[in-house]
């Protein structure tokens, strides 16, 4: 998973590319890069600014200079990185820069393609040569070999070669172009700010991007669509915008978005995500509340923060059913990364302790439900058991608002291969309440998941992680193993 950002037409646009990217940390915190398109008025021509490196945003623009020096220019493209194909080298970095027979461009990718391997192979054959092995590279070579006349043409071949899952952020000399595929895997959404030169246009992977930079939430980038921002933009306010197919199909969102990887403060696919997961937490609630009573209320408790929205629509739901308390039973360290991101199983175990911490108090002699958003390998919850335990509570019950992660993603989660999940090794909810030290473990139903996302024509959404459905076919070889050649 990544983040991307794209701004064009504002006097600091390196400096709104780097707040949005603050905002949207979350999305990738391996490492982050922006880069701008200025005008050399010595040498009359267009140059790139561009300054990448590994770790948090914070600490790679950490040099005040980089926005006075390096990254100049009234465009800028940015990009958190979350590693999903490709080593985690300097060289895959992004945003990726290059310049060909239409001058310079840059492009910013999140999501994956799932015809990388044929496609790699066919371009080596031809004498291409990579620089780096992340799928988003193939899109470079694909726009500068396009045999097409105008840089959009060259963009929609491109884009409607490439397979897969992609929402892209692309910067050329006079324009900034942003796309999604044709089934809108991952959100997209377009801002604009007002300043004293017209309007700033903003294009970011979540809302909370434009929040922190106070741009006005104008729409999302639709799935199959070219959205292209420009001098006529600025003047008119009007977007020009292309279709990738002819015919535009249902979209198919990715719902695991909605259920963990989206800021609760965002509205993407139309939606607030905030709204959608407490909708989660009430319809779990509602498929497998926890019994209390009067003198023994139960007492439900989040997994922050990933926890922490859903788990208000389950308390909600819960103590209309049965004497029920809302408490902070966890407390979370901000300062180390997430849990799941850390490599081996020994060091994921580590990161589970050195994160969270229990308050005694609360969960003491009591009847305690901690409610979490999923559970992927099984790690953090078997952990999490262990660590509630010890605090000494009457009873644990685990509730997740979402069902069993059973099948990878081939679009962009980081969810490993099926034998790594949890849900495949057990049968019953019952044979992984055991496994993980609990005294139940309940899931949300894939039908109270889907009840969660309201109905709106022409807006489906993508399960696979939970029913092996994939909407589109997935040359296996593709997937990420394949790349590290
Ligand atoms: P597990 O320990 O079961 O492998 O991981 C489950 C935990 O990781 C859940 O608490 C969930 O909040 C979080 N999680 C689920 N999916 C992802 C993901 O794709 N990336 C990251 N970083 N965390 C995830
Ligand atoms: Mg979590």
């Amino acid at each position: 998973m990544c983040g991307i950002v794209g701004v064009f037409n504002h006097p600091q646009a390196a400096a709104l590319s780097y707040y949005a990217l603050h905002a949207l940390q979350h999305r990738g915190q391996e490492a982050s890069g922006i880069v701008t398109m200025y005008r050399d008025e010595l040498k009359n021509k267009n140059r790139f600014g561009v300054h990448k490196g590994e770790g948090l945003v914070l600490d790679v623009f950490s040099a005040h200079d980089v926005f006075t020096k390096t990254l100049l220019g009234s465009s800028a493209i940015g990009h958190n990185r979350y590693s999903t194909t490709g080593s985690n080298s300097l060289a895959n970095i992004q945003p990726f820069h290059f310049n060909y027979r239409d001058g310079n461009f840059a492009l910013a990718h999140n999501g994956n393609l799932t015809n990388t391997r044929s496609l790699r192979a066919k371009m080596k054959e031809d004498g291409a040569i990579f620089q780096t092995t992340t799928d988003s590279e193939l899109f470079l070579h694909l726009i500068a070999r396009s045999r097409k006349q105008t840089q959009i043409e060259q963009i929609r071949e491109a884009v409607q070669t490439a397979q897969g899952a992609y929402s892209l952020v692309m910067l050329s000399e006079n324009a900034l172009y942003a796309s999604r595929d044709p089934h809108g895997f991952r959100p997209l959404c377009i801002g604009r700010i007002k300043h004293e030169g017209g309007y700033a246009y903003v294009v970011a992977s979540e809302s909370c991007a434009l929040d922190i930079i106070s741009a006005e939430y104008l729409r999302d980038v639709e799935h199959n669509e070219i959205l292209v921002i420009d001098q006529k933009t600025v003047e008119t306010g009007e977007f020009t915008s292309y279709y990738i197919n002819e015919s535009m199909e249902e979209s198919r969102h990715c719902i695991f978005e909605y259920v963990y990887f989206s800021r609760p403060d965002s509205k993407i696919f139309g939606h607030n995500v905030d709204k959608v997961r407490r909708r989660m937490g009430k319809n779990l609630a509602e498929e497998s509340p926890v019994e209390g009573t009067e003198d023994d209320k139960v007492v439900v408790i989040a997994v922050p923060d990933s926890g922490n929205t859903a788990t208000l629509g389950y308390a909600r739901v819960n103590e209309k059913l049965f004497p029920t308390r809302y408490e902070i039973g966890l407390i979370r360290s901000h300062y180390v990364g997430r849990t799941f991101i850390a490599p081996g199983q020994d060091m994921r175990e580590f990161k589970v302790k050195t994160k969270f911490n229990v308050v005694r108090g609360v969960l003491e002699g009591n009847k305690v439900v901690v409610v979490d958003d999923s559970i992927v390998r099984g790690t953090t919850s078997k952990s999490l058991v262990k660590l509630i335990r010890e605090a000494k509570p009457r009873e644990v019950h685990v509730r997740i608002t979402s069902p069993p992660v059973k099948h990878p993603c081939m679009y962009g989660m980081d969810f490993p291969s099926g034998a790594e999940l949890i849900a495949n090794h057990f049968e019953t909810e019952e044979a992984i309440a055991q496994e993980l030290g609990a005294d139940s473990v309940r899931y949300l139903s894939v039908e109270g998941l889907m009840d969660s996302v309201p109905d709106a024509p022409g807006t489906g959404y993508c399960t696979a992680c939970f029913t092996g459905v994939y909407p589109v076919e997935v040359d296996l070889a593709s997937s990420k193993l394949a790349m590290e050649e």
